[in-house]
């Protein structure tokens, strides 16, 4: 019985300790990532957006599949 209170003190202990180092990573990783992506800016409708977000085409940035569609009739 004695052996039985021993693993449940360590039991919450780990689960304690585990729960405490988890968000700090997890934190980190988040606040480095936006930093390090280049914004960029759509040409049809002048919106700004994430480098892994953009649609390009000939040299050209869009937000979206639409607008880069849109402004390929548009414009010929
Ligand atoms: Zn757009």
């Amino acid at each position: 019985m004695k052996y039985l209170f021993l693993f449940a003190f360590l039991g919450v202990f780990w689960w304690l300790w585990s729960k405490r180092n988890a968000p700090e990573r997890s934190d980190s990783s988040v606040r480095q990532a936006p930093p390090a992506e280049k914004m960029l800016t759509c040409v049809h409708c002048g919106v700004h957006l994430p480098e892994s977000e953009a649609v390009s085409d000939a040299g050209q940035i869009y937000c979206c599949e639409a607008h880069r569609a849109a402004a390929r009739s548009a414009g010929r």
